[in-house]
């Protein structure tokens, strides 16, 4: 989070902040934030309700930072082996872990949780979702996280962005070019989205006002109101190729299009890390990469509005693999309508049947 820090959640403080966490700041001696029809930042929410719940008694001593896994298995077990048997969920997890100072370690475990998010997965560029020729060499020059434009302007002024994703996150960095461009002469940007006919992922009646409010930008940014900033769509990105330090782009789609520019922002979207328990049986759904039983309940209900998702319960969270569970984020895949609220209900749900009975 602390990587899109500069941006404000669409939802509000009442719908961040869980009734468990709440309860457990009061019991340390904690206010919980207060107003709740306010929409934090990311760094609000870091500093006012992540930090605290992180520095309390009960977790402070338990938390290893800076540590990065590197993959789960179980221990002396491949993936296709002892299916359902109990041999299977009695051997322990294997866990490979990178830890700050770069040694790589091994832990074990009984229950595995995997909330990895999908925010460090970004997708390609490319036409189909593949990288296209000359993607993987532009490496780090193709920006795929939220720049903080206002932030950093000096940087990004007088140059020709090019801008691809239709999603929230292409929205959001669309909406700061709206603001930034038309003051500062020389930039030249092209918004290029796939779809011909872009919807901006719009709700109609949308309850949260931020939210419309960014659709709302995007159709008006669409209609050519803003000098200096273009939207291309029905259109995706052919090649690139690097050309005298500048970068040059072929797109194709409903026209054949190369432009040349200096940077391209590509907010096609995020994905799970599914290599991560790729020695686990994990069931997943062909098309949103996200835990099938999930999944299924989602594409059936096909609801437009996270607001209307139901809490489907830990058996729909189930995989093959026992005691190994992908929630928060992952757990929804390529699907974007996941909300933090939903994550904290999973982890509950998850906690509740896996508490030792009451004697
Ligand atoms: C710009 C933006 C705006 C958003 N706005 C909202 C909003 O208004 N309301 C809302 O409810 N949701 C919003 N979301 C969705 C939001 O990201 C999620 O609801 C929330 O952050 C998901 O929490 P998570 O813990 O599942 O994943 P994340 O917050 O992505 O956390 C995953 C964590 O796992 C770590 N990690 C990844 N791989 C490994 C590994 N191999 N080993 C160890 N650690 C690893 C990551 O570094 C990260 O810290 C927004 C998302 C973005 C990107």
């Amino acid at each position: 989070m602390t990587r899109w820090d500069h941006v404000r959640l669409f939802t509000p403080w009442s719908m961040n902040v869980s009734e468990r966490m709440a309860r457990h700041l009061r019991s340390a001696g904690k206010e919980p934030p207060k107003d709740p029809d306010y929409c934090p930042d990311g760094s609000e929410l870091v500093s006012e309700l992540l930090q605290p719940l992180a520095e309390l008694p009960e977790l402070a001593g338990n938390l290893a930072l800076g540590t990065h896994v590197l993959g789960v298995a179980r221990e002396g077990l491949l993936k296709h082996q002892e299916i359902g048997t109990a041999r299977r969920s009695e051997s322990p997890f294997r866990i490979v872990l990178r830890r700050p100072g770069g040694e790589v370690a091994t832990a074990t475990a009984t229950m595995v949780l995997d909330c990895t998010g999908t925010y460090g997965m970004p997708n390609a560029a490319g036409d189909g979702g593949v990288p296209a020729p000359g993607e993987h060499e532009l490496g780090g020059q193709i920006v795929r996280e939220l720049p903080n434009l206002r932030r950093d302007w000096d940087h990004w002024a007088s140059q020709e962005i090019l801008l691809l994703g239709e999603g929230k996150s292409a929205q959001t960095v669309a909406r700061d070019l709206a603001e930034l461009v038309p003051g500062s002469p020389g930039t030249h940007v092209v918004w290029a989205v796939r779809r011909s006919d872009p919807t901006w992922g719009e709700i109609s009646n949308d309850p949260l006002p931020l939210r419309q409010a960014l659709a709302d930008s995007a159709k008006w940014i669409a209609a050519g109101n803003v000098p200096g900033l273009t939207v291309q769509s029905g259109l995706t990105v052919d090649s690139f190729q690097v050309s005298n330090g500048r970068i040059r782009v072929r797109l194709h789609g409903t026209a054949q299009r190369e432009i040349t520019v200096d940077h391209v922002f590509s907010l096609t979207g995020y994905g799970p890390d599914t290599a991560l328990y790729r020695e686990l049986q994990v069931h997943e759904c062909y098309a949103t990469a996200a835990p099938m039983g999930l999944s299924a309940q989602l594409l059936g209900d096909a609801a437009g509005n996270c607001l209307d998702q139901p809490n489907y319960g830990v058996d729909v969270l189930r995989l093959p693999e026992p005691d190994f569970f992908l929630l928060g984020a992952k757990s929804y895949g390529r699907n974007s309508q996941f909300l933090m609220r939903i994550g904290y209900q999973q982890v509950s749900d998850v906690a509740c049947a896996y508490e030792p009975a009451s004697p």
